[in-house]
């Protein structure tokens, strides 16, 4: 059987090796870590679990499609349920609305507490359908980098639907002239940081994200979303796939323009095929010093990145869900502080995942386990100590603020994840949560291809090459790979 060794146990490294497996490959995959998952890990501190990077689970298809491929039962192997209520907004000025994944009921809710109508809420996501269903065969299923993608009926359809993307404004600008009420349009505008973005510079075309969330559903699994990883992994091993953990790679080698093997640990370790799970820009760094770099590509602005608080909590808050937005006041001079200083805004918008909510396990009896979030800078050399300690301040202040309560003496355990750590623990260059920002129209396109035009039988997968960041992308780029590899 040819071997296929793939770097990196992140979902769409793992992903990846479980559909080369299933092509007929032998599938080896080398960790440097002593887990699997990559970002998507969980942290266990004082009694509390943690999810500790995503949060979110959309389009569980992609995760069951492996299953299946497989000719296996995704129940056998993980659960997760629809969540009634995808998010509670808290503003500033007292507003509070409840994010239903009943559109109607969502629109009404809306209708009721402020001045927008229900009816722009419903053609807001006809419109987020539209951008979905012209884009997603071109722009997130099939390679961009493919001359046959381009030979594809699929694509001659989307170039002639393509003012329907609404490239040619910001997401921003879009928003503000769909809603009646601005805080509607910051909690649209708010979808540009689902992949790390700033919604007064990325294209209004990012508002394909709400479409994932209000038509295909917004989940939880039963373990929390580290148990993802533990399925597939599970799934993994039941095919006879490999992993060595602790076992960084240092080399991919070929000769004659044909990817060889790789190099870890001072062994050589040979391979058909060689798929990098990496940051595409630790990739070239570090494994491929010596072939010609596709600058432009990677020095395209990354992504921001993020500040966790990880907080253990004594006693409930039952005016919070599993997921919470309390907003920034002044949303444009958050993303300036990002974007512009590379600083944190003194009002940054808080994110709170609160899993115990559904998780009973996950806190002690009459606790809960709140993370913590605010979007931030990648890391560019910033005084981070500082910075953070600012941050915290600054948050336990807006929660006082927004929920009447003083949370600084409801902590009893902390750990803090910040753009430094992030780099470090998952290889992500500068801690960019999604690697490339798509702050311009162009962005799709510059993402590096899920495949080496230099060498034969290199493949690159995850969430900073095409077609994005996020656990549905990120497994989309195997999914591209698959596509492109011959079968055994
Ligand atoms: P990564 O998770 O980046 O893993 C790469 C792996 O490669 C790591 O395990 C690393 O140890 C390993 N590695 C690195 N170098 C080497 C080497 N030399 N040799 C061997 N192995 C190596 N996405 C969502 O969909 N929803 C969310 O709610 C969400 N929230 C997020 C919140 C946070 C705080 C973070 C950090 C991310 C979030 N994301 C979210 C993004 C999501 O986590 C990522 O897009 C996705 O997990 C990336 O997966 P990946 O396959 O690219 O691999």
């Amino acid at each position: 059987m040819p071997k296929a060794i793939i770097i990196g146990a992140g979902i769409a490294g793992i992903a990846s090796a479980i559909r080369l497996t299933l092509k007929g490959y032998d599938a080896l995959v080398f960790e440097a870590s002593s887990y699997p998952g990559g970002k998507l890990t969980e942290i266990k501190a004082d009694g509390f679990r943690f999810d500790a990077g995503p949060s979110l689970f959309t389009m569980p298809q992609y995760v069951d499609e492996l299953f299946t491929l497989a000719g296996k039962n995704p129940n056998d192997y993980f659960r997760y349920e629809k969540l009634d209520e995808i998010c509670k907004y808290f503003y500033e000025d007292g507003l509070r609305l409840n994010a239903y994944s009943d559109v109607d009921k969502f629109a009404l809710e809306i209708e009721r507490k402020t001045n927008a109508k229900a009816s722009e809420i419903k053609l807001f996501l006809k419109k987020s359908e539209t951008i979905y269903s012209v884009t997603h065969k071109v722009f997130l299923e099939r390679s961009l980098h493919k001359f046959k993608s381009y030979l594809h009926w699929d694509t001659v359809k989307s170039i002639f639907r393509f003012g329907q993307i609404d490239a040619f404004r910001t997401q921003n600008v879009a928003n503000q002239s769909a809603f009646s009420d601005k805080r509607i349009s910051q909690l649209f505008n708010r979808y540009a940081t689902y992949n790390g973005s700033n919604p007064y510079q990325a294209p209004a075309t990012l508002n394909i994200i709400p479409h994932f969330e209000y038509h295909f559903g917004a989940y939880l699994p039963k373990g929390g979303m580290h148990s993802i990883v533990l399925a597939l992994v599970k799934l993994a091993e039941d095919l006879g796939i490999q992993f060595l953990y602790n076992q960084k790679v240092s080399e991919i080698i070929y000769s004659k323009e044909k990817v060889e093997g790789v190099v870890s640990d001072n062994k050589i370790y040979n391979a058909e095929i060689v798929v990098s799970n990496l940051d595409i820009w630790f990739t070239y760094k570090n494994l491929l010093k010596n072939i010609s770099h596709p600058k432009k590509l990677l020095n395209q602005q990354r992504s921001s990145s993020a500040l966790i608080f990880y907080w253990g909590i004594k006693g409930s808050y039952p005016e919070l869900g599993l997921h919470n937005i309390l907003f920034a006041e002044n949303y444009k001079s958050e993303f300036d502080a990002i974007w512009k200083e590379k600083s944190i805004s003194s009002d940054p918008t808080i994110y709170i995942n609160i899993t115990s909510k559904h998780i009973k396990s996950d806190a002690p009896s009459g606790c809960e386990n709140w993370f913590v979030m605010i979007n931030v800078p990648a890391n560019d050399g910033q005084n981070w100590d500082t910075l953070i300690a600012e941050a915290k301040q600054n948050i336990l202040q807006k929660l006082n603020r927004i929920l009447k309560k003083d949370v600084s003496k409801a902590i009893i355990s902390e750990t803090i994840l910040d753009p430094r750590s992030i780099e470090s623990k998952t290889g992500s260059y500068q801690g960019s949560l999604y690697g490339n920002s798509s702050n311009n129209q162009f962005a799709a396109f510059l993402r590096h291809a899920n495949f080496s035009n230099k060498l034969k039988n290199l493949y690159f997968c995850g969430g900073s090459v095409h077609p994005g960041g996020g656990i549905p992308l990120a497994l989309l780029s195997a999914k591209i790979i698959d596509d492109n590899v011959k079968k055994f």
